[in-house]
């Protein structure tokens, strides 16, 4: 048994903030929360190894909803190392997941990597790994976007597809609708599959009890996906007023990525003709993804493969108008609910997921950047 003190944490589904807490952890699983000075605190404190935190304040490790285990966005050229040969691929996803988890990050969504690594290190599940919800093979057109994605055309090529993504026991179906960014010149968003195709997609997924998920960024694309079941929309960069109307009425879940858009702290690893696309588009992006924010869709957030810095993606979604503890919200508990598993919270009968952070993770994003404690299923790793 181990017990953790601290300054402070937030607990349960409201992140309520518990002064002084003693965290009892066992068997990786948090077994009781109480004030450290009451004396059941003191009981579990003489009785367990007790790691006193001081300072810091308590939190659910931190949920990555967009991740591509192989793809490294803070390396230059990082889209085109998508075509290197597997091993390469594979030993640059298990230093990305290390890094994650030194950085608080104790579960990911994994949105598409090749050759099933995102499969095969879910199932590995080393204990310096996060914990991994995974898609196996994304789904794209021929002519469509997305560098982590192979090529389908047909909705019988889409369901096969699937189906081989189920037979090795994914998590969820992911596919690539739109184009990665925003099209210019007030041309319209164009999309690369046709509903029959979404349907043959969402169909083997509820034949199974999984979940699915686009990577969407607006237009017809998002009508689609809306009305056939798709159950995460990816990124939102582009939505119209209509596109916005589609998914509450749906009660659609948003994945938001938007540092993608935002941060051009990531434009120098991104290829140049990318980056006049973004550029152009940003001010009217944040505008649109603003609206957004302000229907209260359901959501959670994701990096797209900015290992480490999932921090960023909740400071832009603070500049996007989302309020903090929502915010916070969208990186543990959300994601922890619809990934399943009692994790994303700290509660009773959850698993030990836990980090401390210096100063005020509600009022100040940048207090997650460096997380000074992180335990992963009850073991500690910083
Ligand atoms: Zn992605």
């Amino acid at each position: 048994m181990i017990v953790l003190t601290a300054k402070g944490a937030l607990t349960g589904k409201n992140l309520e903030y518990f002064p002084n807490p003693a965290i009892v952890v066992d068997g990786g699983k948090i077994v009781d929360i109480v004030p450290s000075d009451s004396r059941k605190g003191g009981s579990y404190i003489s009785s367990g190894e007790h790691i006193d935190l001081k300072d810091l304040t308590l939190m659910p490790g931190m949920i990555d909803s967009h991740a591509h285990l192989a793809m490294d966005a803070r390396t230059e050229g990082h889209l085109m190392k998508m075509n290197d040969p597997e091993a390469r691929q594979t030993i640059r996803a298990v230093r990305n997941v290390k890094d994650d988890i030194k950085a608080g990050i104790t579960g990911l969504r994994c949105l598409g990597d090749k050759y099933y690594i995102d499969v095969e290190m879910r199932d590995f599940g080393a204990p310096d790994f996060p914990w991994m919800s995974v898609s196996g093979i994304g789904m794209k057109g021929i002519h469509g976007h997305g560098y982590v994605g192979m090529s389908f055309s047909g909705a019988e090529e889409f369901r096969r597809q699937a189906r081989e993504n189920i037979y090795r026991k994914v998590n969820w179906l992911k596919i690539f609708i739109t184009p990665g960014t925003p099209p210019t010149g007030g041309a319209m968003t164009p999309w690369y599959m046709t509903r029959e195709e979404v349907r043959a997609v969402t169909d083997e997924a509820k034949s199974q009890g999984i979940l699915t998920t686009a990577h969407c960024i607006g237009g017809t694309g998002l009508r689609y996906v809306a009305e056939e079941g798709i159950d995460t929309i990816e990124h939102c960069y582009w939505v119209t007023d209509e596109d916005i109307d589609l998914i509450i009425k749906h009660d659609k879940i948003v994945s938001f990525t938007s540092g993608i858009m935002l941060d051009p702290g990531r434009e120098p690893m991104c290829p140049e003709a990318q980056n006049v696309k973004v550029r152009a588009t940003r001010e009217e992006s944040f505008r649109r993804m603003s609206k957004l924010v302000q229907a209260h869709p359901k959501f959670i957030i994701g990096s797209d493969a900015y290992h480490a810095m999932l921090w960023r993606e909740v400071m832009y979604m603070r500049q996007l108008g989302m309020d903090n503890l929502e915010s916070l919200k969208g990186v543990t508990v959300y994601p922890g609910e619809l990934y399943g598993n009692h994790v994303g919270s700290l509660e009773s009968g959850y698993v030990a997921d836990i980090i401390g952070v210096s100063g005020d993770p509600v009022e100040d994003a940048s207090a997650l950047s460096d997380p000074v404690f992180v335990m992963h299923n009850g073991k500690r790793f910083v």
